[in-house]
């Protein structure tokens, strides 16, 4: 169905779950970053609560670097009434000097150079070129406000998610698994059930002659495979992309999704906001459990962004 037949209320609040539920994944994940499946096991047993701790410290819900870059990108957004990388690296030099908690290495040495006045591009590829098999997930975690705003158009979805990528990780790895990610979103709000929605991205990426394959690759064996036992749960975006996937297909609601993401372990933050922002747009705000919800501090202003950003579209 096109998105403009669907009541409005209902795109909305899957919009609304979207940024919402990548905050939630965020919070509930962060505490348990950098421990094994089974440490948290042994820890919590199935981790279903907002519990705070961890090696950043974190108060219960206290979201980390996945939501501040979100919620950049989403104010860039709505600011520029388009993507404009150069406002979202002056965005991220700010927020960056205020020596935020939980940047990988790849992006704190881009930001470090951005901070310091160099071009984001020039930023960006240097870093890229120090290391060039470097592919992590920092830009994937926060790349679901630009399906909000450009979901109607494939084509400047796909573009413009590639280029919010670029701003701090060009590899194509980064870019196309952002692609694949905000397609699945536009066709979520669209009104695709999940797994036609995965299947959708899987094509319209598939048809273009310039898509990064092992992207598509690795999406589809977590889509048909629901052994999670093959899954690691690293900070590689093809490894974040594929447990994301395996969530969102394979659980029937958004706590299910997204705490079986969270249990994974690893890079349990970043997975849980990747499957947090599918799964919001999946079942929609009203999915997300209020007893994980009233932990969020910034979910009203993440709520009314979204929002915002879905009717620019
Ligand atoms: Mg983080």
């Amino acid at each position: 169905m096109d998105i403009e037949q669907r009541p409005a209320e209902i795109v909305l609040d899957q919009a609304a779950g979207s940024l919402v539920g990548l905050a939630v994944g965020d919070a509930l994940g962060g505490p348990v970053e950098g421990l094994t499946a089974a440490e948290i096991a042994g820890r919590y047993g199935f981790l279903m609560e907002m519990v705070g701790g961890g090696h950043l410290g974190l108060d219960p819900g206290e979201t980390t670097d996945d939501t501040a870059q979100t919620i950049a990108i989403a104010e860039s957004l709505l600011a520029r009434r388009g993507l404009d990388p150069a406002d979202i690296a002056d965005r991220f030099s700010l927020w960056y000097l205020l020596q935020p908690k939980g940047l990988g290495t790849h992006t704190t040495s881009v930001l470090d150079r951005m901070a310091g006045g160099e071009d984001w591009e020039i930023s960006s590829l240097k870093v890229q070129a120090q290391n060039p098999q470097s592919a992590g997930n920092g830009s994937l975690m926060r790349c679901a406000p630009v399906a909000l705003i450009d979901h109607a158009t494939h084509a400047v979805l796909i573009e413009n998610s590639r280029l919010s990528s670029r701003i701090t990780h060009p590899h194509a790895s980064c870019q196309w698994s952002c692609a694949f990610v905000n397609l699945i979103i536009a066709e979520l709000l669209s009104g695709s059930e999940i797994t036609h929605a995965v299947d959708s991205a899987l094509a319209i990426c598939g048809h273009r002659g310039d898509v990064y394959f092992p992207v598509l690759e690795r999406a589809r064996n977590a889509a048909l495979s629901a052994d999670a036992g093959v899954l690691n749960p690293g900070g590689h975006v093809l490894e974040t992309l594929e447990c994301a996937i395996w969530a969102l297909v394979h659980h029937d609601s958004f706590e299910q999704a997204v705490s079986s993401a969270v249990n994974l372990g690893g890079d349990a933050d970043t997975i849980g906001a990747v499957t947090g922002a599918l799964a919001g747009a999946a079942f929609g705000f009203e999915a997300i459990p209020e007893r994980w919800l009233i932990h969020i501090n910034n979910w009203q202003l993440l709520k009314d962004l979204a929002q915002e950003l879905v009717k620019i579209a």
